[in-house]
């Protein structure tokens, strides 16, 4: 009788507790999208210095030259302000000098005021194209850097300087890679280890960036939050860090009033950085990133 009562007993333990742990992941994950959802979507609109594309030959105006020119300057100050942040960055700010700052036309080419004015234009090293509101759903991703016009695409809306320095690094890097280096991985699939390595790098550099930005802030809130949160995984990490945490972090990032599409890139930026840094901590090296990563990109719910 003993005998059956602890087999009853073995059976309901062995087919409910992995039940019960199944619901209470369900219940945390239910939970992130909801907090996800809400982090990003309540929001006011971004706001966007460049909402309407250009027309081929529609000569802009006074205003629309002088806020090109202010990017123009702000992305060259970026360069050198981060140059000494890594070896990779010295590298991007090297050799990215002459730079071709444009806007995308509807027609899909890129103008500059470099043409406007009657000047002739060096060779430029990169082109750093902005992307006007009204053709933005046209693009990928709000920042992107495409191998086929060989220029980092980025949204025209105001991003926080410390989330701008860090994701102009990021597209650099992969720039970098593909026109200086011509590695495999900036030509590789999406899924291969080579494409994700060389996103790990971009990421990594990416958070040295921004902390250099956020003068150390940065990573230190992301470790007082893997401190506190009791998490056995990166992917459970990144599933328990709550809406407080984000909302923290923005402030650090002067992105607390940032839209639905800056905090888009925001939210994904925290997440790698607090499982980067979790796998740090833990000694999971390179191949542990590259395994977060792809769980991250490909299988992630939300
Ligand atoms: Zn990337």
């Amino acid at each position: 009788m003993a005998i059956i009562v602890v087999v009853l007993i073995v059976v309901a333990i062995s087919w409910g507790y992995p039940k019960y742990l199944g619901y209470q992941q369900e219940k945390v994950e239910k939970t992130f999208e909801r907090q996800y959802k809400s982090f990003i979507l309540d929001r006011s609109p971004d706001n966007w210095w460049l909402l309407q594309a250009p027309k081929i030959g529609v000569v802009p105006t006074k205003e629309e030259i002088q806020k090109i020119d202010a990017r123009v300057a702000k992305i060259e100050e970026k360069f050198q302000r981060y140059a000494e942040v890594s070896p990779l960055s010295k590298r991007i700010a090297s050799q990215f000098k002459e730079l071709f700052v444009s806007i995308l036309t509807e027609e899909g080419v890129s103008v500059s005021n470099s043409l406007q004015k009657e000047e002739v234009l060096k060779q430029p090293d990169i082109e750093i194209c902005f992307i006007a509101a009204n053709i933005f759903r046209q693009h990928p991703n709000a920042v992107y850097y495409s191998r086929q016009r060989r220029s980092l695409m980025i949204a025209g809306v105001e991003w926080p300087e410390t989330v701008f320095a860090g994701m102009l690094f990021h597209e650099a890097g992969h720039a970098l890679f593909d026109i200086v280096d011509h590695a495999p991985s900036a030509s590789a699939n999406p899924r291969s280890n080579s494409y994700i390595s060389e996103e790990i790098v971009m990421h990594e550099l990416e958070i040295q960036v921004v902390d250099a930005a956020t003068g150390g802030a940065f990573l230190q809130e992301i470790d007082k939050i893997i401190q506190r949160t009791p998490a056995k995984t990166p992917q459970d990490l990144v599933y328990r860090a709550s809406l407080s945490n984000w909302q923290r972090l923005d402030e650090i990032m002067g992105a607390t009033t940032a839209g639905p599409i800056v905090s888009d890139i925001n939210s994904a930026q925290y997440d790698i950085a607090l499982a980067f840094r979790f796998i740090e901590k833990r000694g999971g090296g390179r191949s542990g990133k590259v395994a977060f990563y792809r769980w991250f990109r490909f299988e992630r719910r939300v």
